[in-house]
C-alpha cells in the first residue's frame, strides 16, 4: 500500500506540480531560503520576495556578509522577523564553521538556527535527494485523512504517528527508480512536494477535490465519506481584541521613530511611537502622559486592523506637530527624529509600514 501510494503521488507531481521559481534549482540554500519565507506564508505573496532575496543575496556569503538591517529590509512585509534574522544568523554559521559549505544531511541541517524537523527533511529530500521525512500543514491533512488518523494532530502522541507514516512513504518512494517528476527531481523530492501540492491543490481544508486526487482509491476517508471529520484538530481559543495608539509626530527634524528592542517582538525592526491603553481612563489623558506633551489633533488619521496569532488588533494612529520643549520630551519614548526621507529605506513593522507608506505617498 505505501509503494502504491507514494507511485501515485509522485507520478501526479511530475505531471501537475506547479512550476515554482525555487523547484528550477537544487541548490540547497535557495531551497532553504524559500522554505523559511514560506511558512505561514502563501506561495503567491512569497514568489517574488524570494526572487528579490536571490537577487539581493544570491550566495550563503552575501547573507552572511549583508548587515541586519538590509536583511530585515528585504523582509518587510512577511512577517514573523525572527526567520529573516535566523537566516542571517545561520548563514554567518556556515561560513564561520563550515567555510560556507551547506549541511548536506537532515541531521546537520537540524542544527542551524531556526531550522526544524520539517524545514531540513524539506531541504534534505528537495536538495539533496535525502529520504527524509516532512509534516506540515498540507501534510498533516492529507495523510490524517488517508489513513483516518484519530485525535488532535497538535498531540505529541499523534504527532509522532503522522510522521512514522510521512516516514513510511518518502521510504517506500525511494524503492521507485521511475516516476519521480518524469525524471526531474529524485524520488523523496518528487514524493515530498506532491504530498505537500496534493495538500495545497486538491485536499483542501473545507472543500477537497477528491474525484482528481490521485490516491482516492487508498484513502481512508474518501471511502468511507469521513473527508471533512479529518484531521481532528481541536479548535483554538478564540483571538483576543487589543486597542493600540500610534502617533505619527513631526518636528523640526522630521519625524519621531523607534526601534524595537532587543528581547521584544520584533526587535530590530522600526515602527511610530505606540502604546496599549489600559481601560478605565481616556486614552487621550494616557497619550498625554505617556507622551509628556499634548500631542494635538484628536482626529483619528488612520485606523489599521490587523491579526496576530492570538490577538485581532486594531491600531489607530493619530497625527501631530510639536517643537520646542515637547521636542526635547520626544527623547524619553526612546525614539529619535528622522528626516522623511531617512525613514523609506528603514524596515518598518508591517502595520507600522503601512502608516509610514500613507505618510509618505498620502
Ligand atoms: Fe484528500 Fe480526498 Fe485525496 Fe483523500 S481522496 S487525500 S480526502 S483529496
Amino acid at each position: 500500500m505505501a509503494r502504491i501510494i507514494a507511485r501515485r503521488i509522485m507520478e501526479w507531481f511530475g505531471e501537475r506540480g506547479r512550476d515554482l521559481p525555487w523547484r528550477r534549482t537544487s541548490d540547497a540554500y535557495a531551497i532553504w531560503v524559500s522554505e523559511i519565507m514560506l511558512q505561514q506564508t502563501q506561495v503567491k505573496t512569497v514568489i517574488p520576495y524570494w526572487e528579490r532575496w536571490m537577487a539581493a543575496f544570491p550566495t550563503v556569503e552575501a547573507l552572511a556578509g549583508a548587515p541586519e538591517e538590509a536583511v530585515l529590509k528585504a523582509w518587510e512585509g512577511l512577517g514573523y522577523y525572527s526567520r529573516a534574522r535566523n537566516l542571517r544568523k545561520a548563514a554567518r554559521w556556515i561560513c564561520e564553521e563550515r567555510r560556507g559549505e551547506f549541511p548536506r544531511t537532515r541531521d546537520e541541517i537540524l542544527e542551524l538556527p531556526g531550522v526544524g524537523p520539517y524545514t531540513a527533511g524539506a531541504i534534505a529530500s528537495l536538495a539533496f535527494g535525502e529520504a527524509a521525512a516532512i509534516l506540515d500543514g498540507n501534510a498533516i491533512r492529507v495523510l490524517s485523512r488517508l489513513f483516518l488518523v484519530e485525535g488532535d494532530p497538535k498531540s505529541a502522541a499523534v504527532r509522532e504517528e503522522l510522521w512514522k507514516m510521512s516516514r513510511k512513504l518518502v521510504e517506500a518512494a525511494g524503492q521507485h527508480p521511475t516516476g519521480a517528476g518524469k525524471g526531474r527531481f529524485k524520488p523523496a523530492a518528487a514524493f515530498n512536494q506532491g504530498l505537500m501540492e496534493i495538500g495545497a491543490l486538491v485536499c483542501a481544508p473545507r472543500a477537497p477535490r477528491c474525484p482528481e486526487c490521485p490516491v482516492k482509491r487508498q484513502c481512508g476517508a474518501y471511502r468511507a465519506r469521513r473527508v471533512l471529520e479529518f484531521p481532528q484538530a481541536v479548535p483554538r481559543a478564540k483571538a483576543r481584541a487589543r486597542l493600540f495608539i500610534a502617533y505619527v509626530i513631526e518636528g523640526e527634524r522630521g519625524v519621531l521613530v523607534r526601534r524595537r528592542p532587543e528581547g521584544e517582538v520584533n526587535a530590530g525592526l522600526w515602527e511610530f511611537p505606540n502604546f496599549e491603553p489600559v481601560r478605565g481612563s481616556s486614552a487621550r489623558r494616557q497619550a498625554r502622559e505617556w507622551l509628556g506633551f499634548d500631542p494635538g489633533s484628536g482626529r483619528v488619521w488612520m485606523k489599521l486592523k490587523h491579526s496576530i496569532t492570538t490577538s485581532r488588533i486594531t491600531l489607530k494612529t493619530y497625527r501631530g506637530a510639536v517643537n520646542g520643549e515637547a521636542a526635547l520630551a520626544a527623547g524619553r519614548l526612546g525614539s529619535e527624529w528622522m528626516p522623511l526621507a531617512g525613514i523609506r529605506g528603514l524596515p518598518f513593522t508591517g502595520a507600522h509600514a503601512k502608516i509610514r507608506e500613507r505618510l509618505l505617498h498620502g
